[in-house]
């Protein structure tokens, strides 16, 4: 099972007395979930080390927990575990270079070291069902509320258990969960999945205005008027580009937001089979292969990564 590296990196966190848990810049559920749950199984099973997560804290996940201020830590005696991400380029608050030691666990595709020891399982659905796997090989306590947050990265990765990267593991995993520790089901989907009107509204303005080519590519780039005008938040339409899953015309479909805050187009890109993370990795972005994103700092790059996402759906044809 993950040629021991599991082991390997239990043995490291008990060499260090500082740990650091990192994960990528805009996170998703599964990125926060499986930071806050690791942090908090080291809390519990080592009660002397000083475990801290960072990055940006999300005030739409605050439900899965919140992130520690680091001022007072040597960095350089102190272990960094990254999870979620596959670079350091994409990291949230913390420098490969100023650890004593890294350790990434991550599901996405990376062709590279990137630290010390890199546990990378491509088939898992989520890095939360990765470090479930972890407890539950080697036995390690772990409380309810861990377990209902490693349950939740993997519902959410997983969308709902629809994804290609679901597969029997997937269930076997999140069964455990559910059964040993008895988890609110309700509670959970509700905390991730009730949303306001406006949002659905806003998805309906999408769907409507949503230009699909001849090749099955649709596609929409949405304004700073929209957002006001539908009284969501620029990151609203990353978080509903999986519902855009299951619709026959559709054989990739990307979104563009704009950060105002940052002057960058977010890019979200989803799609039914076609191989799409190449194209974005061109467009600095990258991800999964049926499931990517690019930040870009001009209209015309979004219009070339558009074209090009345009053509990979022509060549599948
Ligand atoms: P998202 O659409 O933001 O949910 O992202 C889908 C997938 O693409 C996730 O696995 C992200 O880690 C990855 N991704 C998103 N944006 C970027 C980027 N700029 N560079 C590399 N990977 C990205």
């Amino acid at each position: 099972m993950f040629n021991n590296l599991d082991k390997q990196i239990i043995k490291k966190i008990k060499e260090y007395k500082t740990i650091v848990i990192a994960r990528h810049i805009g996170p998703d559920p599964d990125a926060i979930a499986s930071q806050i749950a690791l942090r908090d199984i080291i809390r519990l099973n080592f009660e002397d080390k000083e475990v801290y997560a960072v990055g940006i804290g999300v005030s739409k996940f605050k439900f899965i927990g919140t992130m520690d201020k680091i001022d007072n830590i040597n960095k350089e005696e102190a272990l960094l575990i990254i999870l979620d991400v596959p670079e350091f380029v994409r990291v949230d608050g913390a420098k490969r270079d100023e650890y004593a030691y890294t350790i990434k666990i991550d599901h996405h595709p990376c062709s590279h070291p990137e630290c010390d020891i890199d546990l990378i399982d491509e088939s898992a659905c989520s890095t939360c069902q990765i470090l479930s796997q972890i407890v539950f090989n080697n036995e390690i306590t772990i409380d309810k509320a861990s377990a209902e947050k490693l349950f939740t990265g993997i519902v959410s990765d997983s969308d709902r258990f629809l994804l290609s990267y679901t597969t029997p593991l997937t269930f076997d995993i999140a069964s455990r969960l559910l059964d040993i520790y008895n988890l609110d089901l309700s509670k959970i989907y509700d905390n991730l999945y009730a949303r306001p009107l406006s949002e659905r509204k806003f998805e309906s303005f999408i769907i409507n205005n949503l230009t699909i080519t001849e090749n099955g590519f649709g596609y929409i780039k949405l304004t700073n008027e929209d957002y006001k005008k539908y009284d969501v938040d620029s990151n609203t339409a990353s978080n509903m580009i999986n519902d855009f899953n299951h619709i026959n015309e559709l054989k990739c479909w990307a979104f563009s937001s704009y950060d105002e805050k940052n002057k960058i187009y977010r890019i979200n890109i989803r799609s039914n089979g076609v191989i799409i993370n190449d194209v974005a990795q061109q467009y600095n972005g990258g991800g999964h292969k049926f499931a990517s994103g690019a930040r870009l700092t001009t209209p015309e790059e979004v219009d070339e990564l558009f074209k090009a996402l345009d053509k990979r759906c022509e060549e599948s044809k």
